[in-house]
C-alpha cells in the first residue's frame, strides 16, 4: 500500500511528512473564528482483500506502534432494546472498551506510532478531556512526552487519568477553543508534534478504524451509524473509513452517517442547514460534544453534504434519558456524548427500516464523568444498618 496526504480542500497531492500538518495554501486564508482550512486526508493506493489486517491500510508500519490493545472494540446486540425498539439488528459500538476507555484512543495511537517512526518524542494538544487523557495513556506505553491543555471544567476523572499517565496538564481558565489555540501556539514556540484533534492529519486517519472493524465484524457496512459530534473527526474518519472501503472495492455504497449533536452544540448541524458556520457559545452537559468552533467542521460537512448524511440534533434531556435506558436495558454505561448518538436513534426511530443493520458508536465509558451521571439518579439517602429497615 502507498499513503500521501491529499489538501481536502484544494486537492492537492502532498508527501507525508511530520513537518505538514494542515495544506500550506489554503491554510493561509484561515480565520481563527471557523474550523480548520486546509485539512489533509490520507490518499491510499494499492488493493486489498475483505481479510485485510487492519494495520495495513494504515500510513505507518505496524512496528512504531507502542503495544498497547487499541481498537478492536465489541459489538454489543443488545437484545433487549432490539425487542423494545423492533430494530432486529441493532448494534453498539463500545468504544469505552479501549485502553483510556474512549474513542480517542484509535486517533492517539497512529499518532503516537507517527511520531515514533519520525523519531519525535514530544506530543501536545488541547482536549475537552477525552484526547488528552487518551494521549497521556498511549503516550506512556510509548515513553513519550505529553504536553496537555486543558479547560479547568473538564471532569476530575479525565483530568485524573492525564496526571496518572505522567502527562504535564495546564488547565486553562477558559473553554476548549480557547486552549486549542493555546496549544497550537505552545508547539509553534517550544516544539513537539501538536496532536491537536483535526489538525494532525493521523487524527483523522486513525479514526477511521472503527469503519474498518465495523466492515469486519458485520461482513458488509451497516446501512446506519450514528456519530455524537463535536469537533467532527470522529465522524470524518468513520466516514474516511467507508471511503476507503469502497475504493477499494469492499463495499458499494456508503452507509448513511447521522451526526448527533447537543441542541446546543451543534455548529455542524447548524452550518448543514444554513450553508456556513456561525460562532454561538455551546452548552451541554455532554463535555466531550460541546465545541464551539468546530475544527473538522469543513471536512466533516463536505462528507455529510456529499454522501447525503443526516444532522440529528438532542436535547440534554434527550440524552440524560438515553444515557439511563442504555445502562439500565443493555449493561453499557456510557458517558453523556456516547449516549447522545443513542438519543439521537431514538429521536429517528420511526425514519428508519426495522430490518436494517444500525450501528450506534458508544465513545466513551460512563466511569469518565460519574459527576453529571449521578445528577439524574436517585442516590438513596437513607442508610441502614439491619434488613428490618427496609
Ligand atoms: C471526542 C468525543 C466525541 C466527539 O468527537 P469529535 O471528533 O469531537 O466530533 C464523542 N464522544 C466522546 C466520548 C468523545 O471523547
Amino acid at each position: 500500500m502507498e499513503f500521501s496526504y491529499i489538501c481536502s480542500e484544494c486537492g492537492k497531492e502532498h508527501p507525508i511528512s511530520p513537518d505538514l500538518m494542515v495544506c500550506p495554501d489554503c491554510s493561509l486564508k484561515q480565520d481563527p473564528q471557523k474550523p480548520l482550512l486546509g485539512v489533509m486526508e490520507v490518499r491510499l493506493k494499492g488493493k486489498a482483500r475483505p481479510d485485510f489486517e487492519v494495520h495495513s491500510l494504515l500510513p505507518v508500519p505496524q512496528e512504531f506502534f507502542p503495544l498497547l490493545p487499541v481498537g478492536d472494540t465489541p459489538l454489543w446486540q443488545a437484545p433487549n432494546l432490539r425487542k423494545e425498539l423492533g430494530f432486529q439488528n441493532l448494534f453498539f459500538k463500545d468504544d469505552g472498551r479501549n485502553p483510556t476507555s474512549s474513542f480517542k484512543d484509535r486517533a492517539s495511537y497512529l499518532v503516537s506510532a507517527f511520531a515514533r517512526m519520525h523519531k519525535i518524542n514530544k506530543l501536545c494538544l488541547a482536549s475537552t478531556g477525552n484526547a488528552g487523557s487518551s494521549m497521556a495513556g498511549v503516550g506512556a506505553a510509548a515513553g513519550q512526552e505529553i504536553v496537555l491543555f486543558l479547560p479547568h471544567t473538564a471532569p476530575k476523572a479525565k483530568l485524573v487519568q492525564a496526571l496518572q499517565y505522567g502527562a504535564t496538564v495546564y488547565r486553562v481558565k477558559g473553554t476548549y477553543d480557547q486552549a486549542y489555540d493555546l496549544s497550537l501556539e505552545y508547539s509553534a514556540k517550544f516544539g513537539g508534534m501538536s496532536r491537536s484533534t483535526a489538525y494532525n492529519p493521523m487524527t483523522l486517519e486513525g479514526k477511521k478504524t472503527v469503519s474498518l472493524e465495523l466492515f469486519q465484524q458485520l461482513k458488509k457496512a451497516p446501512q446506519h451509524v450514528l456519530v455524537p459530534t463535536g469537533d467532527g473527526c470522529i465522524l470524518g474518519g468513520v466516514y474516511k473509513g467507508f471511503k476507503d472501503l469502497l475504493q477499494l472495492g469492499l463495499i458499494s455504497e456508503m452507509p448513511v452517517i447521522h451526526c448527533v449533536q447537543a441542541e446546543n452544540s451543534n455548529a455542524i448541524n447548524r452550518a448543514f442547514e444554513n450553508g456556513d458556520f456561525d460562532l454561538k457559545p455551546s452548552s451541554t452537559i455532554a463535555d466531550s460534544i460541546s465545541v464551539d468552533i468546530p475544527r473538522n467542521g469543513y471536512y466533516a460537512l463536505t462528507q455529510l453534504k456529499k454522501y447525503q448524511g443526516n444532522p440529528v440534533n438532542v436535547t440534554d434531556q434527550e440524552i440524560k434519558e438515553a444515557q439511563k435506558r442504555l445502562s439500565s436495558s443493555t449493561g453499557l454505561f456510557t458517558e453523556p456524548a456516547g449516549a447522545a448518538a443513542f438519543a439521537g436513534l431514538l429521536k429517528i426511530q420511526k425514519d428508519l427500516n426495522p430490518k436494517d443493520a444500525i450501528v450506534v458508536l458508544a465513545t466513551g465509558s460512563g466511569l469518565k464523568d460519574i459527576q453529571t451521571a449521578g445528577g439524574y439518579v436517585d442516590v438513596p439517602e437513607k442508610t441502614i444498618k439491619t434488613l428490618d429497615e427496609i
